[in-house]
């Protein structure tokens, strides 16, 4: 099936008791056991297993090419039973620019807990190389990365990483449906599907997808209902409702993206645009190898729904452009129907690396050329 269909009827079941074409949602906390005393269908405590959780990482799954997945309550909470499931010595490689939280539980969380993590420059496979060791255990790669779109060579890194004898995990939130990890090489993908695949700012959601079902996928199993950070069966339902649109939605983001960039890179008040889209962006042949639908015979190149881009004065140009867009809402988070702007540097605060004049757009559905005109009204 491409990838459309997939995303459509992937854990898509009508459902025996009723005929009910729109799944039910399953709140039942505890479930029945058989005379015998086994479960013959599948569950016991909800905790453990619930039949909407279970839909939803099958269904992610597929849509991953991945052999299982593991779905939490939260990106985070998907990102720590990754590195929980490592051991106390174990080095971690991760990208300088990865998401902010990403960072922030490596560094206040994980270090203090035994890890050792050196932050570098995926873009850069000279520095990622180099910071290779015996005891590397884990390399995080994320691409696009947040908020200086930098682009990883997923395949390239992961050559490297799995010839020193780590694993690599990629965090796909920024790409789904365009980006296939897996077929490049990553052995876990990450997603917050707070973002995309929920597409609608209105659940919060994690799942790790494995390639294939290994001990350390196991390990990860049994932190998600041991550890307990499980989501609740209605948002399960959400998110996989949302991925039902993801391949079209992520077409029409980029489609936006693209050209709210290119308008963007030619305005007297911008002094750059982070798009790996726009053909001066460095990443931008890796991004056009990696990302895109293959699912059309075109095999549309689709560069996602999130640019940044700097305002010629800094800070406070920044801030007022961000205080005077009447469509794009001030706020944090990205991958929802509506455009969000955002003050990175304010938000990261103290330690970030955010430049002061950056503005991170989310590019919603609106139409592009409303987006271009309110943009153009604030920055004049
Ligand atoms: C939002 C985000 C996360 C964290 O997800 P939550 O659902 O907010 O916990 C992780 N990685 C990336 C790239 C994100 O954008």
């Amino acid at each position: 099936m491409k990838i459309e269909t997939l995303a459509v009827h992937a854990a898509h079941t009508i459902d025996p008791a009723t005929g009910a074409v729109s799944s039910p949602i399953h709140l039942s906390t505890t479930f029945e056991r058989d005379a015998e005393g086994t479960y013959s269908r599948g569950f016991m405590y909800t905790r453990n297993n619930n039949p909407n959780r279970q839909a939803l990482e099958q269904g992610i799954s597929a849509l991953e090419g991945g052999a299982a997945a593991a779905a939490f309550a939260s990106g985070t909470g998907a990102s720590m039973s990754i590195f929980q499931a490592l051991a106390p010595g174990d080095h971690v490689l991760a990208h300088v620019d990865a998401y902010y939280g990403t960072s922030r539980l490596l560094r206040e969380i994980f270090q203090r807990w035994g890890l050792d993590v050196s932050f570098i420059d995926m873009s850069d496979l000279g520095a990622a190389e180099k910071a290779l060791h015996p005891k590397t255990k884990l390399a995080w790669m994320e691409t696009p990365s947040n908020p200086l779109l930098k682009i990883v060579d997923l395949a390239a890194v992961a050559r490297i990483v799995h010839e020193a004898g780590a694993i690599c995990v990629c965090d796909n939130t920024w790409a789904p449906a365009l980006q296939r990890p897996f077929d490049l090489g990553a052995d876990l993908v990450l997603h917050s599907t707070t973002k995309y695949f929920g597409g609608h700012c209105d659940v919060l959601g994690g799942v790790v997808v494995s390639k294939v079902e290994n001990d350390f996928f196991r390990r990860i199993r049994s932190i998600q209902y041991e550890g307990g950070a499980v989501p609740s069966p209605f948002d399960c339902w959400l998110i996989l409702r949302g991925m039902r649109t993801l391949p079209w939605r992520m077409r029409a983001h980029s489609e936006n993206a693209m050209r709210v960039a290119d308008f963007l890179s030619r305005h007297r008040n911008v002094s750059r645009v982070h798009y790996p889209g726009l053909k001066s962006h460095p990443g931008h042949e890796i991004a056009a190898k990696q990302m895109s639908i293959r699912s059309t015979n075109a095999q549309d190149k689709l560069f996602g729904g999130m640019l940044s881009f700097e305002v010629k004065d800094g800070r406070d140009a920044a801030m007022s452009v961000a205080a005077k867009t009447k469509i794009f809402t001030r706020a944090t988070s990205l991958g929802g129907v509506e455009s969000l702007i955002e003050h990175r540097a304010s938000i990261e605060g103290a330690g970030t690396t955010s430049p002061e004049g950056l503005l991170r757009l989310s590019i919603g559905l609106e139409n592009a050329e409303d987006l271009i005109e309110d943009l153009d009204q604030a920055l004049g």
